[in-house]
């Protein structure tokens, strides 16, 4: 015997068979609206963006909803990198000191606690004295 939770996700895969379902670009296009929804002038502006999500997830031309995806992760891709190295650097911030070399901009992470260190940027050969 089902329950009506079994028939009711039953209903839902039948519905969602051949449909092109979530991906990165619909969670960030859902992420957007939701934020912009929040605002009072930019609520419509969220609304459409919540359609637009909706109808990508329905859709069911896969290749076209693959090749925007496919160009918004290629575009986002530079932000992604930086916001992921920024939540490493964040979640290492306690073990490693980072240290921005002047001439060419270089990350270098030192281990914390070692006093006073004479280094050298690996990629420009400029020398430092630093604290870490
Ligand atoms: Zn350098």
């Amino acid at each position: 015997m089902k329950t009506w939770l079994q028939k009711l996700e039953n209903t839902f895969r039948r519905m969602m068979e051949g449909r092109y379902g979530s991906d990165q670009m619909g969670f960030a296009l859902l992420a957007a609206s939701l934020v912009l929804s929040l605002f009072p002038y930019t609520g419509l502006l969220g609304m459409a963006g919540l359609g637009w999500s909706v109808f990508r997830m329905m859709s069911r031309n896969i290749a076209r909803r693959q090749a925007e995806n496919r160009l918004f992760l290629e575009k986002t891709e530079p932000v992604r990198i930086r916001t992921g190295q920024w939540i490493a650097r964040m979640r290492n911030r306690k073990e490693y000191k980072y240290h921005r070399c002047t001439k060419c901009h270089t990350l270098i992470r030192l281990k914390r606690g070692q006093g006073e260190r004479h280094l050298k940027c690996p990629r420009c050969g400029k020398e430092y004295t630093c604290r870490t």
